[in-house]
This record gives structure tokens, sequence and C-alpha cells, in this order.
């Protein structure tokens, strides 16, 4: 199992040390903390053993005349493991498209970063009935530039745009329809990839509705927003991934 806690524009050196010494790890879940970039070398010099981080974005270059940008191989080199990519506020608010955010998956591995590549529709799609073949075009587009194997060691995170930071989650029925899905999309590529990536959901995931939604097959942990602010709301998620036991 993999938590995330993406905390977007939130945050301050005060608040990470606050967060670590909060924070419950379990040993069998994975979990990454992405703080605004600038941080993330303070929280890995104070994290304790196990607990990774990484950056919410990423350039595509490895170094260059690209003012404002960050490449992956500097995340590495101040001690991140991990890069979001394709979140869906830089998707709509940075009009990031398909393509780049699939070169921006495979820039995140030639920088030595895995990252967790955000796929997901918005209500109007949803709406329309176009969920699956949105989600379907968003993947091909990474499994396009992104070797399979090497893809499934980061992750796909399944955020319906329309459940993010709204306090709607989709139900676990709706979740794990469209990660079985996506792991399908996998798997008719290379079967042992498919079972090897974890497919992570986000979407408002708390507390209280974190343990139903990893209990389902194909859900292989959480991307977490609002609640991952919180060391404690946070730990719970992290212990509610362990209870189910996957591992
Ligand atoms: C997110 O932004 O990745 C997210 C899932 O946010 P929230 O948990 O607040 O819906």
């Amino acid at each position: 199992m993999l938590v995330a806690a993406n905390w977007k524009m939130h945050g301050s050196k005060a608040h990470i040390h606050e967060f670590v010494d909060g924070l419950r790890l379990v040993e069998d879940v994975d979990v990454v903390v992405f703080p605004p970039s600038v941080f993330v070398q303070e929280l890995v010099q104070c994290a304790p053993a196990g607990l990774l981080s990484g950056i919410q974005d990423i350039g595509i270059q490895p170094q260059g005349a690209h003012t404002g940008e960050v490449a992956a191989e500097m995340v590495a080199e101040v001690g991140g493991t991990w890069s979001i990519v394709g979140h869906s506020e830089r998707r709509i608010m940075q009009a990031e498209t398909d393509d780049l955010v699939a070169t921006k998956a495979s820039a995140a591995f030639r920088g030595g970063l895995r990252p967790i590549v955000c796929v997901g529709e918005t209500l109007s799609e949803r709406e329309a009935g176009h969920e699956l073949a949105v989600v379907e075009r968003q993947l091909a587009a990474v499994l396009d530039r992104v070797d399979v194997n090497d893809l499934a060691e980061g992750a796909i995170g399944y955020e319906p745009v329309w459940a993010i930071g709204t306090g709607k989650t989709a139900t676990p029925a709706q979740a794990q329809e469209m990660h079985a899905f996506i792991r399908a999309q996998i798997a008719a590529e290379s079967p042992r990839a498919a079972d090897a990536i974890r497919i992570v959901y986000g979407g408002s995931v708390k507390p209280d509705n974190a343990a139903e939604l990893f209990s389902e097959a194909d859900i292989d942990g959480g991307l977490v927003g609002g609640a991952s602010l919180k060391a404690d709301e946070f730990s719970a998620i992290v212990s509610a991934a362990d209870a189910v036991g996957k591992g």
C-alpha cells in the first residue's frame, strides 16, 4: 500500500517539524509527503526512517534556461524520491496536456524519481458517461512515452476531479470500477506490470472513508490532499491502509 500526502501550496518549515513529530508510520505502508518544492529538502532532513518525500510537479528538462522549473535530477539530489505529475489542478490551471504529463512522467524516471501519474475525469465528463474514455486517453498517452515495466515502479493516482477538495468522495464501487479499468489497460501491455503497479485513489479521502475505499481489490492506497495536512488525520489514513492487510 502507498499513502501520499499532497500538501499543495500549504506548509512551512515549522509545519514540517510539527507534522513529522506527530506522524505515526507503519511497516507495511509506504508513505510519501509532497510539500511545496522549496521545502522538500527540509522534509528529507528531518524525516524519520521510512518517510519518503517528493515534488508536486517537475520540469521536463534536466537543466537549462527554463525559468521557474525544477528538474527531477535536482529533487533526487536533495533526497526526494517521488514526483506527482498530471495533477488535475495543473492540467486545468496550467493547461497541461496529456502529452506534457506523459513527458513529465518520463522525465521523472530519467531523473531518478518515481512518478505518481494522476488521471481522472471532470464532473461534466462523468455526467456525459465519458469517464472511462477520458482516463483511457490520459493513460494511453503515458504508455506511449513510458515503458510499462518502468511505469510499474511508479504509481497511478485516480483522482476524479469532482471529488478533489469538494468533500464528495467517489463511492468505493465507482473507484474500484475505474481502478480495475486502469489495471486492465496496463495488463494489456504487461500482466506483470499490472500486478506490480500501485493504483491509488484521491478525492476527499478522510479517516472515516479510507478503510472502505482501501478494502476494494484494486485500490492500493490513497493520494490525500486536505486531510494530509494534520499529522493525526493523515496517520489515521495510514493506519486504515495498514488495517486492510494488503501489505
Ligand atoms: C488532491 O489534491 O490530490 C486531493 C486528493 O485533494 P483532497 O484530498 O483534498 O480532495
